[in-house]
């Protein structure tokens, strides 16, 4: 794994928002609307397909999914993780006739993580507009992986895909206390140091620092140092989330291309269309 770069804890990590203020006057985040590709795949390309933040809301969806080699999704298929909800997904996703499927979960699969199927008091999970019901058995579930048999599921994992280095990664800077929060600063920073340098795709749940993390509300709810490690170590070509679903579009600091595609409107309505890009193989690497 490579560490040749040892980032530290930025001293805004707390104010995102102050972070940034600070940040935009030596980088820029620009809005782009690269061409949406269409027609055969070149024979030295492969398409993916973007999604996120489905929340078991695909049956609204007035589109259909566009063809492509890879379908990622960046998390939040379900709204709280529920069985019922996790198998629909999965048989959604067999559906589609995508060569490799690659799924990571969000701070809404509450029954992938650990923390609420091993340890909590059920009492304590907030609701968030949800029937306790649900939660409850979403977080009685053991195994709920398993269930994910059309996908390839990442979690501080990765996988190749002709040849191309794709990484997922489900944590998020904490926020309502839901699954894979962690406290900004430290915490999230060890999750980040796992992931090698040097990928091709970086599928996260959470946006970074400026890019497609501006609520509505008018603060920045990216990580700080998520975009200080995919910046300075890291260094993707390209950068998957969601989460934050007013900031759905693409945007780049001039080198990374960064993709919020969250398919969810801020009203959990799956408006916003799947975002296609084609990606050179590696040299040498044949689509066969
Ligand atoms: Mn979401
Ligand atoms: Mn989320």
């Amino acid at each position: 794994m490579s560490t040749d770069i040892d980032l530290s804890v930025h001293p805004l990590t707390q104010d995102p928002t102050k972070a940034w203020e600070k940040f935009k006057q030596t980088q820029k985040s620009i809005k782009i609307q690269p061409p949406i590709p269409k027609g055969p795949v070149a024979d030295d390309k492969v398409r993916i397909v973007c999604m996120s933040d489905t929340h078991s809301k695909i049956s609204l969806m007035k589109f259909d999914v566009p063809l492509g080699d890879i379908f990622i999704h960046a998390g939040d298929f379900t709204s709280c993780g529920g069985l019922e909800e996790v198998i629909d997904f999965n048989n959604w996703l067999g559906t589609l006739p995508h060569k490799y499927k690659i799924v990571i979960a969000g701070n809404h699969e509450l029954s992938f993580d650990p923390t609420f199927t091993q340890h909590t008091n059920i009492n304590d999970i907030p609701t968030l507009g949800f029937e306790q019901d649900l939660i409850k058995n979403a977080v009685q579930q053991k195994n709920i992986k398993n269930y994910l048999t059309n996908c390839i599921y990442l979690e501080d994992s990765m996988t190749e895909c002709f040849g191309l280095k794709i990484y997922g990664s489900p944590w998020q800077p904490e926020y309502g206390g839901w699954a894979f929060n962690i406290p900004r600063g430290q915490s999230c920073l060890d999750k980040w140091n796992l992931i090698p340098a040097g990928i091709d795709v970086l599928v996260t749940h959470s946006p970074p620092l400026g890019h497609g993390d501006d609520c509505c509300s008018g603060v920045r709810a990216g990580c700080v140092e998520l975009l200080l490690s995919v910046q300075n170590r890291i260094k993707p070509k390209y950068h998957v989330f969601g989460h934050v679903h007013e900031g759905y579009g693409i945007t780049t600091d001039g080198k990374i291309i960064y993709i919020n595609a969250s398919s969810c409107d801020l009203r959990y309505l799956p408006v916003n269309h799947p975002i296609v890009f084609d990606i050179a193989l590696p040299k040498g690497q044949e689509k066969k």
